[in-house]
């Protein structure tokens, strides 16, 4: 027993240790990753669920280090956030879509608008909100067809740099969207407080849909909810034409999802796009 729990410990220790260090060299990669080029964004559609037309396209990114390995944003954007790098990060990654965007439009494609994901860090810089409009600006894309994508937990600050920001925003019909809707604090008092437009319901509660009763009236609150307040609600990760049932019969608005198409490169999705019409 004496030995299993020493172990036990050992373990403990050298998966602690690999974290680390894991996390240490990640951080080093990632530093200057940006002027080296190693990130691309892929694109990712939402479809109104009442016609099937494109509403909002999501750009997300995606990072091929200097070694060939490809890595999730999961494992690289909180560390980008702790490090700081997700700033430089963020203005590249909004630079590209804005221009992505603007291509695909000169081409005669169809949508709503271009999403970015947007860190709280991000969104505490004072900068940041005339950085948006000079972004657009200089790529030629119209603010009110940009929406940013936001986490709750970002609103928790309310601080008056966020207010700033929001009232450019609203200024410039700049969208914003709750991203991952329900898992963050419960404080709803904020909805109404900031021009938000859009509930995104989390993946989470989506994929577990068909299976449990709770989060069928999860789903449910969710867009009666946004509905309440005048907000459009998405549903995202649809995998199934039975998710995508479920979500219309609730009234939910638009959905995204591997059932409609995976993220994809620009040039992909300009294909998938023409081949909708
Ligand atoms: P998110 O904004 O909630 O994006 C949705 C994630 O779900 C994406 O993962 C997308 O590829 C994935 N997804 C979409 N449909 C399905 C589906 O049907 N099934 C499954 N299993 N997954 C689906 P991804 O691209 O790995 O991004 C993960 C997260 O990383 C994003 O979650 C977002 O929070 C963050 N992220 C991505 N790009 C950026 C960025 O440019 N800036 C910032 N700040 N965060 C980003
Ligand atoms: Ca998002
Ligand atoms: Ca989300
Ligand atoms: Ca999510």
């Amino acid at each position: 027993a004496k030995d299993a729990g020493r172990n036990t410990y050992q373990f403990y220790n050298d998966t602690f240790y690999e974290k680390v260090r894991r996390r240490v060299a990640l951080e080093q990669e990632l530093r200057g990753a940006v002027e080296r080029g190693e990130f691309h964004l892929v694109f990712q559609p939402t479809l109104r669920l009442a016609d099937g037309r494109v509403g909002v396209i999501e750009a997300l990114m995606r990072w091929r280090t200097a070694s060939g390995e490809l890595r999730n944003p999961a494992e690289f954007i909180p560390i980008a956030e702790e490090s700081g790098e997700i700033l430089a990060m963020g203005r590249w990654a909004l630079e590209q879509a804005c221009r992505q965007a603007r291509r695909w439009h000169e081409q005669g494609l169809a949508f709503e608008r271009i999403a970015v994901n947007v860190s709280a860090l991000q969104l505490r810089d004072p900068e940041f909100a005339t950085q948006v409009v000079a972004t657009c600006q200089r790529t030629g894309w119209a603010t009110d067809r940009l929406q940013l994508e936001i986490t709750e937990s970002s609103l928790m600050a309310d601080s008056e740099t966020l207010r700033r920001s929001f009232e450019l925003f609203r200024r410039h019909g700049i969208g914003l969207a709750i991203d991952d809707f329900g898992t963050g604090f419960s404080n709803l008092g904020y909805l109404h407080r900031f021009p938000v437009r859009h509930l995104k319901i989390d993946r989470s509660f989506v994929s577990q849909m068909g299976e449990q009763a709770n989060m069928l009236e999860l789903t449910h609150a969710v867009v009666s909810l946004g509905h309440a307040l005048g907000l459009s609600v998405v549903a995202e990760g649809v995998e199934t034409e039975a998710q995508q049932a479920l979500l219309k019969a609730q009234g939910c608005d638009e959905a995204q999802g591997y059932l409609y198409t995976r993220p994809l490169a620009g040039p992909e999705l300009a294909d998938w796009l023409r081949s909708r019409r």
